[in-house]
This record gives structure tokens, sequence and C-alpha cells, in this order.
């Protein structure tokens, strides 16, 4: 189920015309990064008649104590030993979402972009393994407005990276970010997403589609308000035919403590009580149904299933 890209970085497509601002750009991050660059794996699977892929970002740098601060130490040590995660230096994966069927191309989110972090910003090269071109994007549907999920928006000279596309986020979310003073409000730590968010964001502002819970935004995309980790998380069911599976966003930020721990409150989340709460109920959820689910920061591409444990839960890769 999961593979490295078998195909050539440069896709056919891309041999005929002239290169563009954009292929140049590129094809310089790509050399300048070439001898950094992790394995990419991207996971696979078919729901219905639709194809279901995850793509690599890259990964992100963090400090544990972003994670994990005010966690029960002894406790939250073993767990962290039992996944072989460094608590000083975690470095989740970005599995951004495609998910395409007879009509249309639908990524969720879009990664960080070149300005975020140096691990991360790999979308495009892993799209052209996946043998997709930005044009052929029909829709992008956001989880959230955090750097790692909105960024990729703009490339280097700000213009749209998938310029075709239609561009859908939670009313909630839109509203938080767009607010002037949401800057002023979220506090010195995230203040940088904030701004970073709604400059962003003013690049659609005038094609930009906003909705609620529980609206099917998409043909076979239901969306589920998930909120805690930002005020207007959103999660999505995608069905095609008898099958589902769950875009989860951040809503279940990494496949160790959130799975072994999911009552306890995270630092990372920005209403840590809010985001306990709703990644407890959708762990039940998940678990229960034995729903495929599609993490962000999961490892191993981040598609599998929850399982149930005497105390907790456990991801179960795909
Ligand atoms: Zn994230």
């Amino acid at each position: 189920m999961f593979r490295s890209p078998a195909r050539p970085i440069t896709s056919p497509h891309r041999l005929s015309g002239a290169l563009s601002r954009r292929q140049l750009l590129r094809s310089a991050a790509a050399a300048s990064l070439a001898p950094l660059l992790p394995q990419r794996l991207v996971a696979e699977t078919a729901i219905g008649s639709a194809r279901l892929t995850t793509v690599s970002d890259g990964n992100l740098v963090l400090p544990g104590s972003f994670l994990f601060a005010g966690m029960p130490e002894e406790e939250l040590a073993q767990i962290l030993a039992a996944h072989h995660v460094d608590p000083a230096r975690v470095t989740p994966e970005c599995n951004v979402t495609l998910w395409q069927d007879e009509t249309q191309t639908v990524l969720f989110d879009v990664g960080s972009g070149s300005t975020f972090m140096e691990s991360a910003g790999l979308l495009l090269d892993s799209l052209d393994a996946a043998g997709v071109a930005p044009d052929e994007v029909t829709a992008i549907v956001f989880t959230h407005a955090h750097p790692d999920h909105l960024w990729g928006l703009l490339d280097d000279f700000d213009d749209l990276v998938f310029p075709q596309a239609r561009y859908l986020m939670g009313q909630q979310e839109w509203d938080y970010w767009w607010d002037p003073e949401t800057a002023r409000t979220i506090g010195t730590a995230r203040q940088a997403f904030a701004v970073g968010a709604r400059r962003r964001m003013e690049m659609i502002e005038d094609r930009i589609e906003r909705f609620g819970d529980g609206e099917e935004i998409l043909p076979g995309v239901a969306a589920m308000l998930t909120p805690g980790h930002t005020p207007g998380h959103m999660s999505f069911e995608l069905r095609s035919g008898s099958e589902a599976a769950m875009v989860i966003g951040d809503a279940i930020g990494n496949d160790h403590v959130a799975f072994a721990r999911p009552g306890w409150e995270a630092n990372s989340d920005q209403d840590p009580t809010r985001g306990a709460q709703t990644r407890s109920a959708l762990m039940d959820r998940l678990a229960q149904e034995q729903m495929l689910l599609i993490g962000f920061h999961l490892s191993q591409g981040g598609m599998g299933r929850a399982e149930k444990t005497q105390d907790g839960y456990r991801f179960i890769p795909a």
C-alpha cells in the first residue's frame, strides 16, 4: 500500500513548451534541496470508484514543549519512548490528502510553501510524483488556516499555486483569521500565524466559498466541525459507493500521545479543553466504525485506522 514515487520528477507535460517562472523556481528549489529530501512515502487506496492518496509536504521540526507542555511527565515519557519520539525534537510528517474521482481532483490543504520551515514545502514535487499538475486541481478544501496547511497557497511571487481551483474554507475558520483582532488576541506564540493567514486569505477573498458544519461541500465530501485545534477546524467525510474515509486534519494531531491519551489537553490546540473533547469523540467514532482516517501529521503517510486499547487507542497504518 505504501510506495515511493515511481515516476521521475519531471512529468511528460512539462517537457513540451517553455519553462514557466514557477517551474524554474521549482527546479531551483528541488536542486538545492535534493540531497536533504526525506524519502517521500505516499499512501494510496481506492474508496469506491475514487482514488485516495496522501502526498507529502515534508515534515515539521518542533520542540516537544510546544506539543507536550502540561502533560503528566512520567506517563508522557513512557508513551514517547514506546513510539521512539525524541521529546526535545519532534518531526511530524505533513500529509496532504488528494481525492480524485471521475469529475474532480481535490486537495485537502496546500502545505507550508517555501517560507515556513526548511523541512516542509515539498507538495508540488510530491504531486508531480503522483502525476498531478497544479492546474489539474479542481478544488482546494482547507481543514484550518495554520501555516503548514495554508501557506502553500502562494508561490514566491505571491501568485496562486493552483490557479484553476475552487477554494473552500469553513465559515467560522475564515471569520476567525479574517478578523484583524485575531492578531492582537491570539498571543505572541501564534501572532505570525494570524498575520500570515490574513495575508494569504486576502489573495483568495474574491473567490473563497465558505461552508458550515454538516454541509455536502463537493460531490461525496461532507464537512464536520471539529473545533479546538483552531476555532473553526473542519474534518471531512469522503464517500464513494458504500465506502467512506475521514480526513481529520489536526483534530488528532499525532499518532503517539493523541492516540494513547486523546483526553489529555494539548498545548498545540488553541483551545486545549475543546480540542480534547473533539479528539475523544472523534477517536471513539473512528474506532467504533473502523473508518479509514487520514491525519495530516500521522506517520507512514497518515492513512490508517484507530484501534481501541486497554487504556486508550493506537494508530494502525493502512
Ligand atoms: Zn498542522
